[in-house]
């Protein structure tokens, strides 16, 4: 089967590789019908160090059940079903607590060891606990609002959990990529009555306002925080979803929540220490966030998207082929598009 691998930063390859299969009784083998291209797939074709071997790549995906272990009960070959981008067992402490991204006998995949996504077919443990099975065909209108679900939009939903998001709140964006989309539309849809985004790409922004921004702050630094302040009464806001990791984004959060504020992050941190500690400190500002268990939120988000009350799969402008991902990765790092999405 043909798979995308990285062999450092901006080498990306097509590389036929053996056919993914069931090793463990707990795996399922997708066939992908839809995968794409995350803003964190960027950093490593930033900054990867060169590999003889390489890494898979890709964590997001929608496909169709081709084969299963012999443990396998909840999915079955044939099933259209959503791939979250890490997976789990479904059973242990933290997954039935909702927090699949740390399950003990969980992983992500597109790491080194792992399939990745951007393929013709993904093997995938933990089949029960991770695959979610869809209502709908696999040619349904909504195929790139669905996937969404896979990362971007439980992302920008946990962010906004996260940072305590709440009906009549106040609540930032920091960040105008899909993740950060998807956070105004997270935020929208739990009740903010003010949606600031930080961001500067005006076809960004534009959608942001479709999807329910009220203000844009296009300053950075400590105009932006000038800025968010002008708009909130000189206090800030009650709620900063970061979905960017840098320590200047990290720095500026803080720096915009209101006292008893709560910034909720999802961006991966790109630095080891979190800056703005003291501030954060005499503001009593909740930090949280990390890694979304979006296979939680699916649930909970699917209703809304099979209703068209959300359409986070509008961070879609465009579809590329396989053969064309790895031009696909120049487009996104260039910031020549939002999102793209794979059909294999
Ligand atoms: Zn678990």
């Amino acid at each position: 089967m043909r798979a995308t691998v990285m062999f450092g930063a901006g080498d990306v390859r097509i590389e036929t590789l053996p056919d993914a299969r069931t090793i463990e009784p707990t795996d399922a083998v997708v066939v992908v019908s839809r995968a794409c291209i995350c803003g964190s797939d960027l950093w490593p074709y930033k900054t990867m160090e060169h590999s003889e071997t390489g890494r898979r790549m890709g964590h997001e995906a929608i496909g169709v059940v081709e084969s299963v272990g012999a443990d396998v009960r909840a999915v079955k070959v044939g099933d259209l079903v959503v791939m979250p981008f890490a997976y789990s067992d479904g059973t242990c402490t933290f997954c039935r607590a909702g927090l699949q991204t740390s399950c003990i006998h969980g992983g992500f995949f597109g790491v080194v060891g792992m399939d990745g996504a951007q393929a013709e077919a993904v093997r995938v443990p933990q089949a029960d606990g991770t695959l979610f099975v869809l209502p709908v065909g696999k040619d349904h209108a909504l195929m790139p609002s669905l996937l969404t679900l896979s990362d971007v939009m439980g992302t920008g939903h946990h962010a906004a959990v996260a940072a305590k998001v709440a009906p009549g709140k106040k609540v930032a964006v920091i960040g105008d990529g899909a993740v950060g989309l998807c956070g105004v539309i997270a935020a929208r849809r739990l009740g903010a009555e003010q949606i600031i985004i930080l961001g500067r790409h005006a076809d960004r922004i534009a959608l942001a306002r479709e999807f329910g921004a009220t203000d844009v702050v296009s300053e950075r630094g400590d105009e932006a925080i000038e800025r968010v302040r002008e708009l909130t009464g000189g206090f800030g806001v009650h709620s900063v979803l970061e979905c960017v990791g840098l320590e200047q984004s990290m720095l500026t959060a803080i720096s915009i929540a209101r006292p008893g504020g709560a910034v909720g992050r999802v961006g991966v941190p790109q630095g080891e220490t979190m800056p703005a500690s003291l501030p954060a400190f005499y503001g009593n500002i909740t930090v949280s966030g990390g890694p979304a268990p979006v296979r939680a939120y699916i649930d909970e988000l699917l209703p809304d998207v099979l209703e068209g009350r959300i359409e986070p799969g509008r961070v879609f402008d465009r579809v590329i082929s396989l053969d064309e991902v790895p031009d696909g990765y120049r487009a996104m790092n260039e910031r020549e598009s939002i999102k793209v999405m794979v059909e294999p």
